[in-house]
């Protein structure tokens, strides 16, 4: 997953504070992230980020997910 600095994300779990939205100040083996609501920073090792990750926010914008495999089209299937 593609996360930067300076994204928002958008979490599954919300911070105890009840806020969803973290600020990324630092990538690497471990995130370095900020609840947007009570401005605490946290470290989180980057696989339980990505784990809870329910949106990207860049430049105000939502950014799409990696795409997954294409399934197999249905149209294609039923032709048969
Ligand atoms: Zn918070």
């Amino acid at each position: 997953m593609d996360v930067r600095v300076g994204d928002l994300l958008q979490m599954k779990k919300p911070h105890p504070c009840g806020g969803n939205t973290f600020l990324v100040g630092r990538v690497g083996m471990d995130f370095r992230i900020k609840c947007q609501t009570c401005g605490h920073e946290v470290m989180v090792p980057r696989a339980k980020v990505e784990k809870n990750i329910r949106k990207i926010i860049r430049d105000g914008a939502e950014v799409e997910k990696a795409p997954k495999k294409a399934p197999p089209s249905r149209e294609q299937e039923r032709q048969k």
